[in-house]
């Protein structure tokens, strides 16, 4: 929103949303027919990306919450404890999960 307002304070024009969006298997779509909930995606390719990346994200959750385990202070500077963390790659595990395709 903030990067929004300033485009349009900068070239005083309302810039328009883009109306094509690339997805996970590669190719470009018309945004409404997007979507970032996990049981409306239904290109198995998008579905085995998004799981990947979850799954990534989860991996660096998890690797940042071992950091802050071991670096307190670290953590306490970054103002993320160990268990934000964790309860974060939970997160990303459930997103994960969601995406995971039963064939
Ligand atoms: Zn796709």
């Amino acid at each position: 929103m903030a990067m929004r307002a300033l485009i349009t304070e900068a070239i005083g024009l309302v810039p328009d949303l883009p109306k094509t969006v690339g997805t996970g298997c590669g190719v470009r779509r018309p945004l409404a027919m997007t979507s970032t909930v996990p049981e409306r995606v239904t290109c198995l390719a998008c579905r085995d990306y998004a799981r990947a990346e979850y799954l990534t994200w989860a991996a660096m959750a998890q690797v940042a919450a071992e950091l802050a385990e071991a670096e307190p202070r670290a953590a306490i500077a970054a103002k993320a404890t160990p268990a934000d963390l964790r309860a974060e790659e939970r997160t990303y595990l459930a997103l994960a999960a969601r995406f995971e395709v039963t064939r």
